[in-house]
């Protein structure tokens, strides 16, 4: 099989992008599932989906085995996600090389959760410390490897201010990232003034938002908590009407990230990223709903 395209290159065809996010699944049953959802997937086309990496490497081999299927058995341009936290230079590099074996030239390049408890300063074994280190490795070891990063509209939970985490941003740009994947948000404005800010400090790199359909208020605040997106309250009262029915909630999720996504598209976003959780129902929905 011939080596996946560089996404900077569909990127630089102007048309937006849509890209979905996969977590490699705990056992074969999980994997089995996650075929069924890539199937249904497959008719809308995603121009590529996104494999996540368990920080520390606990899912180093998954999200390869992952990364692998979504490539070779659906056809997809996959970008597997690698991240440094407790690894040295030499196991990211590894794992590089291992993708870049099999064709795969795009990669999101990231530090990584910490794990619970540690320090930021002991989950780094050999100075390998920032999502810039990691970008700069990789294209050390490949410089023809596209590399995705990560972004924070709302601002990283652990930077002391907004400001300086963009100046830590554009590090990661001017390490050579081609494009930014932004961290899920729910208030576009939230964006707009995140994408104002990185033109203005000098990055001109795709800044793709990510958007999550809310599936149950227990499930989004937990994340929203995690990595500081704020719930506007008109969402939270909509999902509180839904009361504890599932579906009605499903509902107030998919209409929500229908809006969101029609607006960012209509005022010039470069695409979207689904965080779909393995799950086709909302990515098949919302396909249906922007094609009206
Ligand atoms: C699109 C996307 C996909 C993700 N996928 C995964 C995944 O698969 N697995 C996973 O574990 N996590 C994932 N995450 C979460 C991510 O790993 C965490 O948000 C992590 O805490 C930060 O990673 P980063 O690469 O953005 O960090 P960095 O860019 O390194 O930033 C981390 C913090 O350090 C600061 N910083 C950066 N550089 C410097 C510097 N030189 N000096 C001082 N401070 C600095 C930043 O301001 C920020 O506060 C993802 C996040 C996003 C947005």
């Amino acid at each position: 099989m011939p080596s996946d395209r560089p996404i900077s290159e569909l990127f630089a065809q102007g048309r937006p992008l849509r890209s979905l996010e996969f977590f490699p699944p705990k056992d074969e049953a999980g994997v089995e599932a996650l075929r069924r959802t890539a199937a249904a997937l497959q008719r809308i086309g995603p121009d590529f989906v996104s494999v996540t990496y368990g920080a520390g490497g606990g899912t180093r081999e998954r999200t390869a085995h992952v990364s692998a299927l979504l490539r070779d058995e659906f056809g997809f341009t996959v970008m597997p996600h690698l991240t440094a936290v407790n690894n040295t230079r030499a196991e990211v590099a590894a794992v590089a090389e291992a993708h870049y074996a099999r064709g795969i030239r795009n990669i999101m390049a990231l530090r990584g959760d910490l794990p619970d408890g540690s320090a930021a300063t002991t989950a780094f074994k050999d100075g390998l410390r920032f999502g810039s280190d990691v970008v700069a490795l990789l294209l050390e070891l490949h410089p023809d490897l596209c590399l995705g990063v990560g972004g924070y509209p709302e601002k990283h939970p652990e930077a002391p201010s907004f400001e300086a985490d963009l100046v830590n941003l554009k590090r990661k740009v001017d390490a050579g990232a081609s494009f930014i994947t932004t961290q899920l948000f729910f208030d576009n404005e939230a964006y707009y003034r995140f994408v104002d800010r990185c033109r203005a400090a000098g990055m001109g790199v795709p800044i793709v938002p990510g958007i999550m359909p809310v599936l149950s208020l227990k499930q989004i605040t937990r994340i929203t908590d995690m990595c500081g997106a704020s719930l506007p309250d008109r969402l939270i009262r909509r999902i509180e009407a839904a009361g504890d029915q599932p579906e009605i909630i499903e509902a107030v999720g998919i209409d929500w990230a229908l809006a969101q996504i029609r607006d960012l598209l209509d005022r010039g976003a470069p695409g979207y990223h689904l965080y779909i959780l393995n799950r086709a129902r909302a990515a098949l929905t919302l396909a249906a709903g922007l094609a009206a």
